[in-house]
């Protein structure tokens, strides 16, 4: 069996959804078919949920237009849809009903059980299009197979107990098609949590790794992995292969194309994952794989951008190595800021980390009674795997370079924001 995933790009309309029945009409194999939530869902659920736990009554117009947009869709795929207008008014239904009450849980908590929607919905419309098409895809309840802890926003998936779920769930002595939600898991108690965002391609990992599948594909809206982010570098060019580890090193440094924790599944396992254009879907794309061949070796850029700089000093001097640097990595982790580059001195630590003000404060009033900090915002880290003095000339002229970073392979850039 191999595993299938498309993005929210891919099903932002019904044209999208035809599309995606297109390309499932040239796969072989069964199939478990990942779906995100339509376009930009997830943004305009995270809008709803802000505005009801403030307590705003815009929420309800946010909720219909939402609301209507799926309505459309289904009306644009579905030509008699009165089996799915039942189901899935229900769930609109049950979505106003949560909501109709004042908030009872913390800020993460609520907003699990609200942004899964979108997945939800965007599944039960695919699955529904697949089976009116003759198709025959069954659709999947995510949250009851990959069980995880309670972390909020970026939950843990308990491993054995969603193998054993996941391997009953899509049984192909039955059936050779399933549809299912990327994102979102449940907990044992019953509620929804999800897996951080852009989450989909983990889910779609996850389920490869689990169910052995022989490769996992993720549509995008790009021809396949490329050496830049096109939208930032015009120039880009096709990587047709690259390793794991070269994929590791990318996503971690900040190339959005594919979520950074969806590689360490697959390799695991070995199972290639294949990243593939939508919109040219005859198109081979990338290949990641353990043994890749990289024919030319060519500069890989890699922006990262919201970042910030934050210098720690102690303030007795005492010596940043041994002991304190645990302290305050420690500290880095229990407030849940992910560190993206370290540079130690004699007297001094310095870090860069996703500007997220109010973990970065609360953090620094953590470590404010012994190490002093001076942070400089709005920056980004520029990455050059692969790099050439041309390639970092291109990228870094005429920019104010607050670090840098060299080993022989990859250099870094800790940058001001222009503009
Ligand atoms: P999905 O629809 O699966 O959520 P995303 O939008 O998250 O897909 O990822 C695709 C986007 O990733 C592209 O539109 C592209 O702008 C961006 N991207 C960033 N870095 C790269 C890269 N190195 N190669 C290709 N695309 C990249
Ligand atoms: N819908 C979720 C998001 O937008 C998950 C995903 O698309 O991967 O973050
Ligand atoms: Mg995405």
């Amino acid at each position: 069996m191999r595993v299938y995933k498309f993005g929210g790009a891919s099903v932002k309309d019904g044209a999208g959804i035809r599309n995606l029945a297109h390309i499932l009409e040239g796969a072989k194999d069964n199939l478990v078919i990942v779906v995100s939530a339509f376009g930009k869902t997830t943004n305009a659920l995270e809008s709803v949920l802000g505005t009801w736990y403030a307590a705003d009554e815009i929420w309800k117009e946010k909720l219909n237009s939402l609301v209507q947009y799926h309505r459309d869709v289904m009306h644009d795929l579905v030509r008699n849809p009165s089996v799915l207008s039942g189901e899935i008014e229900i769930s609109f239904a049950k979505l106003r009903d949560y909501l109709s009450v004042p908030p009872r849980f913390e800020y993460d908590q609520e907003y699990d059980q609200v942004v899964s929607y979108g997945e939800l919905w965007s599944t039960m419309i695919v699955a529904e299009y697949l089976k009116s098409e003759g198709a025959g895809a069954e659709w999947v309840d995510i949250r009851k197979v990959l069980i995880t802890d309670n972390r909020y926003r970026d939950a843990n998936i308990l491993r054995d107990e969603s193998q054993k779920r996941a391997l009953a769930a899509f049984d192909f002595r039955k059936v050779r098609m399933y549809v299912t939600q990327g994102f979102i898991g449940g907990t044992f108690a019953g509620f929804s949590t999800t897996l951080g965002r852009e989450g989909s391609d983990y889910t779609a990992a996850l389920l490869g790794n689990m169910l052995d599948a022989e490769s996992v594909t993720v549509w995008k809206d790009v021809p396949g992995i490329m050496n830049a982010d096109p939208r930032w570098l015009s120039d880009a060019e096709m990587l047709e292969e690259i390793s794991y580890r070269e994929a590791v090193e990318m996503t971690f440094s900040g190339a959005k194309v594919i979520h950074p924790k969806t590689i360490k599944p697959l390799h695991n396992k070995k199972i290639p994952l294949y990243v593939r254009s939508f919109i040219e879907s005859q198109k081979e794309g990338t290949t990641i794989k353990e043994d890749a061949s990289l024919r030319k070796l060519l500069p890989v850029y890699i922006k990262k951008e919201d970042q910030i700089l934050i210098s720690i000093l102690p303030k007795d001097f005492s010596f940043v190595m041994g002991e304190s640097l645990g302290i305050v990595f420690q500290a880095f982790a229990s407030h849940g800021i992910k560190v993206n580059l370290v540079e130690a001195s004699a007297v001094s630590i310095n870090v860069c980390v996703d500007d997220e003000r109010g973990r970065i404060d609360a953090l620094l009033a953590e470590l404010g009674r012994e190490y002093s900090a001076v942070y400089n915002g709005n920056a980004e880290m520029l990455t050059i795997r692969h790099y050439t003095g041309a390639a970092i000339e291109r990228i870094t002229r005429g920019r104010e370079i607050l670090l840098e970073q060299r080993t022989r392979s990859t250099v870094r850039f800790v940058v001001r924001k222009t503009g």
